[in-house]
């Protein structure tokens, strides 16, 4: 393990925003973690554990505790049975480019999403048709609690919509360092998965047979012309999550805007909005204030222009969520984990 001398966590997150944490150490390989705990133990700090910083921000006054940066490698394809073996700190991204390279489906459609292989299960990522459960086989982790590693499989991951059992109930308790995902061999009929914008864009560009590769490369293209690219503008992604509302106050709604995009949802009482559309129709798609600008090509997203503060940050998000709440009678709910 390597204990890092930067304590500043805006270096470890996408949005480069946090003040400093007590102590910040990277693990390589799965014997540094039991050591990364007890060190962590015996100074009497909380620890957490984090991946690429991108679904995460922590405040000014940082994390009163020791941050554990997880960059455990490895990775192994078995394109015969399509098993896929990766290190919690491998980069998703890669592992989907790779898995195409090796002829397999099943992630193709979750290009570009940033972050670790470790962390994915904790919000059951998903993009464009795939969701990670979709394809998850097994996990193992360091139980925190028992000190010892354990192998958790699909079932006692308790997924659900961007959620799992390591987000909520019982966040921090484990460590994840290896995943096993099962993938497919591309068979002679395969379809691009079903998803309205990807089917257009495909259609669009002439691909009425897309090969899996075509797929990942479409929506790389697509999420490279709405979403910020995390290397060049610091963001977290989407700031807000797409409200769920009652279909009574939709209804309200669509009588006021009848141009507003609604996604009902299955379970027949609630729907989904554009919480993007919200934000432009209310005036702030494009503004800039403090540094923080609300992204032109989303309205979703926060983009941190000029080493903005979480003060600065949370200044913005206030006046979305107000003027939002004073237009539509709607609340917008942040979507990256908090740290305050
Ligand atoms: C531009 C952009 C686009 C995005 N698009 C999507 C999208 O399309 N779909 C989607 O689902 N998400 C999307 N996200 C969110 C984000 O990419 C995912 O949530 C990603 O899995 C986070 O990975 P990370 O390594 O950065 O995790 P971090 O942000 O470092 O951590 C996130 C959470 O996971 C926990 N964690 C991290 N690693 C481990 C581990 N090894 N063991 C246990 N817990 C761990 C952390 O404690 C924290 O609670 C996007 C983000 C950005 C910036």
């Amino acid at each position: 393990m390597n204990i890092l001398d930067d304590l500043s966590l805006a270096r470890y997150t996408t949005m480069h925003i946090g003040g400093p944490a007590h102590e910040i150490i990277e693990v390589f390989n799965e014997s540094d973690v039991p050591e990364a705990v007890s060190y962590a133990r015996n100074k009497n700090y909380p620890l957490l554990v984090i991946g690429q910083g991108s679904n995460l921000i922590f405040s000014d006054k940082g994390f009163d505790g020791c941050v554990v940066i997880n960059k455990i490698s490895g990775l192994s394809i078995n394109k015969i049975s399509g098993q896929v073996k990766v290190g919690g700190g491998v980069s998703w991204h890669e592992l989907v480019v790779k898995t195409v390279e090796a002829g397999l489906i099943g992630i193709e459609a979750m290009a570009m999403i940033p972050g670790t292989c470790g962390a994915t299960p904790v919000n059951n990522i998903g993009a464009y048709g795939q969701e990670l459960k979709d394809v998850f086989l097994s996990l193992r982790a360091y139980d925190t609690q028992t000190n010892q590693f354990i192998v958790m499989k699909k079932i006692e991951c308790q997924f659900g919509y961007r959620s799992s059992r390591f987000k909520d109930k019982e966040h921090g308790r484990y460590i994840i360092t290896e995943m096993t995902l099962q993938l497919h061999q591309t068979p002679p009929a395969y379809s691009a998965p079903d998803y309205p914008s990807l089917i257009e864009r495909l259609r669009g560009k002439e691909l009425k047979t897309p090969t899996p590769r075509q797929v990942m490369e479409t929506v790389m293209e697509i999420r490279s012309e709405k979403l910020p690219d995390p290397s060049k503008l610091a963001s977290v992604g989407s700031f807000f999550k797409n409200p769920i509302i009652s279909n009574n106050k939709v209804d309200q709604l669509l009588r006021q805007y009848p141009d507003m995009p609604h996604f009902p949802q299955k379970d027949g009482a609630m729907t989904k909005l554009s919480g993007g559309w919200l934000i432009e129709k209310a005036g702030l798609k494009g503004i800039h204030k403090n540094g923080i600008w609300v992204y032109e090509g989303s309205a979703l997203v926060l983009v941190n222009e000029h080493s903005a503060s979480f003060k600065d940050l949370w200044s913005m998000v206030t006046l979305i969520q107000s003027t939002v709440s004073a237009t539509f009678g709607i609340t917008l709910e942040p979507e990256p984990e908090l740290f305050v």
